[in-house]
């Protein structure tokens, strides 16, 4: 009770629909001063913020629409920001300059045009890359929306896609709605955080986002299974095991391979350098790399394990659409493992990949790479693969 106004003093309004706050009294603008926009002069002081544009009853339309309501309830949820997007209620900063004339209009993430709802989800230069990167390869310039309405219409029915399925839409629709909330967030975090956008890293993080929404079930019972039994497991007799991982580095990764028999001996180890700091393209150097390694092998079975549960799925599982910036190696590694019935390519934890992945960070943060004996670090990667191996019965 006692701390209600202290709680107040640093309270800010959630925006919602508008219609509850008064522009020139609430606190409404997170990065104002006490929340509250300085009133132009004669402003009226009871003026709402409700925004009479199309949207609104766009808004409405979605909000009401058979489609929305038939949206899993993951989709509804990771559509939240599109919402807000076809009413226009996002502060881009042409919205909050309406309050603030002497306010910087520049996009924050490419500095060469004003930052307006429109502008930074399709036409930006950063969301021109990622919608093109996608596996639509949509040039959002030519299309030429004319509000952020029409934009969230197209999302919910893109016409490019009369041939879709209901299931295709529903897809597109979630990439896109997980690209705007990402960028959103990217954007909050580059004006208030000053943190600097990697393009590559962002397109990442919004494929893995795409792809675990996608793959995502209601809740299955699942038998329990207790740490203790987690951890690295041996390839049945005659076969053997390559455990890879990648480390990623500022201007370069590292990637490793550890193959081990069904004793839990080592075979081969080592890391080699990559080009690229694309995280999903260094997890599939890394898969490619094993997979060059099968030929030599001559063994019964081989099984790639990799903790990257986003690449294993795309490489074992054709009917995931790759990711347009690695889709050529995708269907290198797919038609590969086609060929080969005796080798898998499948996800474990982080846990049972210990070695592969102590392996890359030493590496990289040595800056040495090749092939080595299991003994050529006794300080970090012999005593895992003796504790993975000491764990076979
Ligand atoms: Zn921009």
């Amino acid at each position: 009770m006692g701390i209600k106004h202290l709680v107040a003093k640093a309270a800010c309004f959630q925006v919602g629909n508008g219609a509850s706050i008064r522009i020139w009294s609430d606190p409404w603008i997170p990065n104002f001063p006490g929340f509250i926009p300085t009133p132009k002069e004669g402003a009226n002081s009871d003026l709402a913020l409700v925004l009479q544009n199309p949207g609104c009853s766009l808004l409405n339309l979605l909000i009401g629409s058979r489609e929305w309501f038939l949206l899993p309830p993951i989709l509804m949820l990771t559509c939240c920001p599109l919402k807000r997007i076809a009413a226009n209620l996002l502060p881009s900063k042409e919205i909050i300059s309406r309050f603030n004339e002497s306010m910087d209009l520049r996009c924050p993430l490419c500095n060469s045009a004003m930052e307006t709802t429109l502008h930074i989800f399709t036409v930006c230069p950063f969301a021109k890359s990622l919608w093109f990167q996608s596996q639509w390869g949509l040039k959002m310039d030519v299309l030429n929306f004319d509000s952020p309405s029409e934009f969230v219409k197209f999302l919910l029915s893109p016409t490019f896609a009369s041939n879709f399925s209901p299931s295709h839409r529903e897809e597109f629709l979630l990439f896109g709605a997980i690209l705007c909330d990402v960028i959103w967030k990217q954007r909050n975090r580059s004006i208030f955080e000053n943190v600097d956008i990697n393009l590559e890293g962002v397109a990442a993080k919004i494929f893995s986002l795409f792809v675990e929404h996608k793959s995502a079930r209601p809740p299955l019972v699942r038998p329990q299974v207790s740490l203790a039994a987690l951890g690295w497991n041996s390839p049945p007799r005659h076969g053997l095991k390559i455990n890879v991982d990648a480390a990623v580095g500022p201007k370069f990764s590292v990637i490793a391979t550890v193959t081990r028999d069904w004793r839990g001996r080592v075979v081969f180890t080592g890391s080699r350098k990559v080009n690229t700091t694309f995280p999903l393209q260094v997890e599939a150097e890394v898969v490619r790399w094993a997979l060059t390694l099968v030929p030599d092998l001559r063994c019964d079975s081989v099984s790639v394990e990799i903790d990257s549960q986003v690449v294993a799925n795309l490489i074992s599982n054709s009917s995931v659409p790759p990711l347009w910036r690695i889709r050529f190696l995708c269907f290198d590694l797919r038609s590969f493992l086609s060929s080969y019935s005796n080798v898998v390519v499948s996800w474990v934890p982080r846990i049972c990949n210990e070695a592969a992945h102590i392996l890359a960070k030493w590496s990289l943060f040595w800056k040495f790479y090749g092939s080595f004996d299991v003994s050529f670090s006794s300080d970090c990667f012999s005593p895992i693969v003796l504790r993975e191996s000491s764990g076979l019965v």
